[in-house]
Parts: structure tokens; sequence; C-alpha cells
């Protein structure tokens, strides 16, 4: 079922638009099952998690951090992950890179954008989003490789339009600024229900979990 579900959304992506497997609470068996049928990465949002995750596949895949990334667990992450997707604060950058220049490491990150100007949610606000990249870009040990959004969840995908449309408005804003280090290559939007509308939005990255390995019990 995984591998049959993996192939039909593979096939039917457009050219150059990248496939995340969002497999939060996903067994390391189901992971590699993923991976067999063509995942080339690999989304996780809790730290203790991939890391039991990775202890158990390993380096089969890309890894991708796509949660809230706690402060304290940095150090946990930095050595696991081939990109952080949700860098919201010069501080967590600042951390991010601390922990790579000890490794040697030079981290992709991705920053996500509260499309929605949810309180609640993480993601920093569209506004502010260019002071926090000419943070970023003077870090040595990260690089800015794009945007992520969430957007607000809606039953009817089709409501998610509009923040994937600003989030994109953004990313071409930013792109044509030219930040220094900082680039515009990955736009990360769209999951199960809203893929399809992101990718006609301009998302060039998908994190799917749902479609590919059914419905999650619990988080
Ligand atoms: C769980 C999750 C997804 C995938 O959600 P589905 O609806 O299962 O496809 C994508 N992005 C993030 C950040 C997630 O936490």
């Amino acid at each position: 079922m995984i591998a049959e579900n993996v192939r039909m959304i593979l096939s039917a992506l457009p050219d150059g638009v990248i496939l995340v497997a969002a497999a939060k609470t996903r067994t390391p068996d189901e992971i590699r099952q993923a991976v067999a049928a063509g995942v080339q990465i690999i989304g996780e949002n809790y730290v203790q998690e991939a890391a039991d995750a990775f202890g158990a596949v390993g380096h089969i895949a890309e890894w991708h951090f796509i949660g809230h990334l706690q402060k304290n667990k940095v150090n946990k992450a930095v050595p696991i992950f081939d990109m952080i997707e949700t860098v919201d604060s010069a501080d967590l950058g600042a951390r991010i890179d601390r922990e790579c220049a000890k490794l040697g490491k030079v981290m992709p990150v991705l920053v996500e954008i509260n499309s929605g100007r949810e309180p609640q949610k993480s993601g920093v606000l569209p506004e502010d989003a260019e002071q926090l990249i000419r943070a970023l870009a003077k870090l040595d040990h990260i690089t800015v490789q794009g945007l992520m959004t969430m957007g607000p969840r809606f039953g009817d995908p089709e409501l998610a339009r509009p923040y994937f449309q600003e989030t994109k408005r953004l990313f071409d804003e930013l792109a044509a600024l030219g930040l220094g280090n900082a680039k515009m290559r990955y736009l990360s939007m769209g999951m199960s229900n809203t893929y399809r509308i992101a990718i006609e939005e301009g998302a060039n990255m998908v994190r799917i979990g749902t479609k590919i390995f059914g419905e999650r019990q619990g988080k």
C-alpha cells in the first residue's frame, strides 16, 4: 500500500517538485517501504522520534526537520538532519549555526512563514521575514535556501490557496532583493489535502504524510 501510494504521487508530481514524506508516528519499517518505493526525503517533526527512526534505518534518504524545533533539542537535531525547514527566529538560527560549527557542518535551512498570522503557530510573520533572513545570512554554518509554510487548516483545501499565494509572493520579492548568501531555491508548502493547490501556486517542495502512510493514530 505504501509503495503504491508513493509511486502514484511521484508519477503525478510535475518535474522539479520534490516530495518530502512526512513520517511522524511511522515505524522504521514503514519508512523503509516508502524509501524503497522512491521517496528521497523523510520529514520528521519530533527530534527524539527522528533519532529513534534514524538509529533504526540510517541515512537511507535525506532527513528534513519539519516540526517546531525547541532550542534545547538543537544539539540532538543537528547531527541527524540534512535540512531544517522551520527556522523562525535569529536565536534559533544562531543555535543551529553554533552546533553545526562544532561538527564542521553547514546546515541548509528554510525560514518558516506564519502565513495565516495565527498567534499560537510558529513561523515568522511575512513582513518580518526579510530582517530575519538578513540576520541568518551572516552566519557561516547555515545557508538559507528558501521558505516553508503550513498555513491554517481548513476542511476545504481551496481555502488554503490565498496563504500559498501570499507566501509565493514573498518568496519572489525576497529572491529579487538578493540577500547575501541567502538563496530562494525551495518553497515548501502543501500537505496531503492541499499539495495540488500549493503546486499550482508555486510550491516546489511538498510534505505528504497521510496520502503515503494512511491515517495517523494520535498526533
Ligand atoms: C504532518 C505534517 C505534514 C503532512 O501532513 P498530512 O496531512 O499527513 O499529509 C506536512 N507538514 C508538516 C509540518 C507536518 O507536521
